[in-house]
């Protein structure tokens, strides 16, 4: 079976800088779950921030939607 990986595209609405994560579908389920927003924080300025699914991974997004 093949790993899939999840591309995860964040950016910081303080700073500006913008974070790129792959994770496997296992990471994902532990780290959101199904959730349609994401809670994350900056590695930079450390500002918590909130993103959309739909945003940062359409892929998983898309996924959710289909169960
Ligand atoms: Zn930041």
């Amino acid at each position: 079976m093949s790993k899939k990986r999840y591309e995860i595209k964040t950016s910081c609405p303080q700073c500006g800088c913008s974070a790129l994560s792959h994770l496997s579908k296992e990471e994902m389920m532990e780290r959101y779950g199904d959730v349609p927003n994401v809670e994350l924080e900056c590695g930079d300025c450390m500002a918590k921030f909130q993103a959309e699914m739909k945003d940062a991974c359409p892929e998983w997004d898309q996924e959710c939607r289909l169960k």
